[in-house]
């Protein structure tokens, strides 16, 4: 349908229009202007049909274009090999905490963790309390979630099934990461053992070797889309896991219903798929991943550079080596200068500030969609802010 042909050029910033904050908020995350104003025409009249995108058939011919581009765009962005498949489910990540044991875990059978944040805990207290065999490879809680591990800091334990990790730990601000920001992929003791990953607040912001993982899967809200939609992408062997350990599941629990089915045996959230369909050539015409990756470092160095260089009144969380691109952490010398903080830094035009309920203090989210802009604004806030505090 559209094709964003008008693409942005990466060293041109984002447009930032009048009338709309910028949104820091962890997720729902902000969204291109580009895919705001295509949804807005879409949701009237989608490709010259006299009916708007929410209205239509999940099996018609519009929305089986829809879906058809939004696999396309999405394998094309990360080159995933054929041998994987993408789906659209939904629940949530939260949901594919259940989804994962229950397609790829043997009663009384094993899985590693790699407990690097708050929603890594999630995943792991779940899969304990029903496969009490489990076990965590690394426990982050420990030194506050400050840091990723090295490989030489992960005990790896019994064979398991596959290893579970969380990419981006959107609440703590760290992530897997070289120094240049690049993945950085732990290396397990075993070659044939699926690693899984929640991907859901750093997928697409840098390029990804899909061929390291069994499973990747995100909740759309946060860098793809909008919530209602998790993306799940998933190699073909997989599939069948559990009909090769003798699991009878419920039709819709199992990956290979929605395989069979092409994210559409029952009926889709079809605006979701859409909207992260949206995205996905919004990317692609950003430049894709490599331009992705250069903007969001040179973005996220600018608020971090504004934490360095306020002489200690700004302390950030994570440990400088796995510092988030995503989701920055910082606080001020106090709480009462946290919140005179957000609500000064609201006046001015920036929003969803707030760090999450466990953390206190400020988080910036510096998604795909947020402009440099942005980051700069808020920069010069805290200089100005701390110049005045401090
Ligand atoms: C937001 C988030 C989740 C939870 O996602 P839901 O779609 O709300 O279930 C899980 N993992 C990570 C890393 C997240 O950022």
């Amino acid at each position: 349908m559209t094709t964003f042909a008008a693409a942005v050029k990466p060293s041109v910033d984002l447009p930032h229009s009048a009338g709309r904050n910028f949104n820091f908020s962890a997720g729902p995350g902000v969204l291109p202007e580009e895919v705001l104003r295509q949804a807005q025409a879409d949701t009237w009249n989608i490709g010259n049909s006299g009916i708007g995108i929410m209205e239509q058939s999940h099996r018609g011919k519009i929305f089986d274009k829809v879906l058809a581009e939004a696999e396309a765009d999405c394998r094309k962005i990360a080159n995933i090999p054929s041998n994987y498949k993408i789906l659209f489910l939904t629940g949530g990540a939260t949901t594919q905490n259940e989804m994962v044991p229950k397609n790829l875990l043997p009663d009384g059978g094993t899985a590693a963790f790699l407990t690097t944040g708050y929603w890594a805990e999630k995943t792991w207290e779940e899969c304990k309390s029903h496969f009490p065999s489990s076990y965590e490879a690394w426990d982050g809680r420990t030194i506050k979630h400050a840091y990723c591990p090295a490989d030489n800091e992960l005990k790896w334990g019994t064979k398991p099934s596959y290893v579970h990790m969380c990419s981006n730990n959107t609440i703590y601000g760290t992530q897997f990461r070289n120094a240049d920001g690049s993945w950085r992929y732990p290396s397990m003791p075993w070659n044939d053992v699926p690693l899984v990953c929640d991907m859901s607040s750093d997928i697409y912001s840098r390029p990804m070797d899909v061929s390291k993982f069994g499973l990747v899967y995100a909740g759309a809200q946060k860098n793809v889309g909008v919530a209602g939609t998790t993306l799940v992408i998933i190699r073909e062997d997989l599939l069948d896991a559990h009909k090769k350990f003798g699991r009878k599941l419920f039709t819709m629990e199992a990956y290979a219903t929605h395989a069979k089915g092409e994210s559409r045996h029952n009926t889709p959230p079809s605006f979701p798929i859409y909207l992260s369909g949206l995205v996905f050539k919004w990317i692609l015409a950003q430049g894709g991943l490599e331009a992705m990756h250069k903007r969001n470092e040179a973005k996220a160095k600018v608020i971090y550079d504004a934490i360095d260089g306020s002489k200690g009144f700004y302390k950030g969380h994570a440990r400088p080596d796995s510092r988030s691109a995503m989701n920055i952490l910082f606080k001020c010398p106090s709480a009462e200068l946290d919140d005179k903080f957000l609500a000064e830094a609201l006046k001015a035009g920036m929003d969803q500030l707030k760090g999450h309920r466990s953390t206190g203090g400020v988080r910036a989210s510096v998604y795909n969609a947020m402009p440099r802009a942005g980051c700069e604004a808020l920069a010069s806030f805290m200089g100005e802010f701390a110049r005045k505090n401090g």
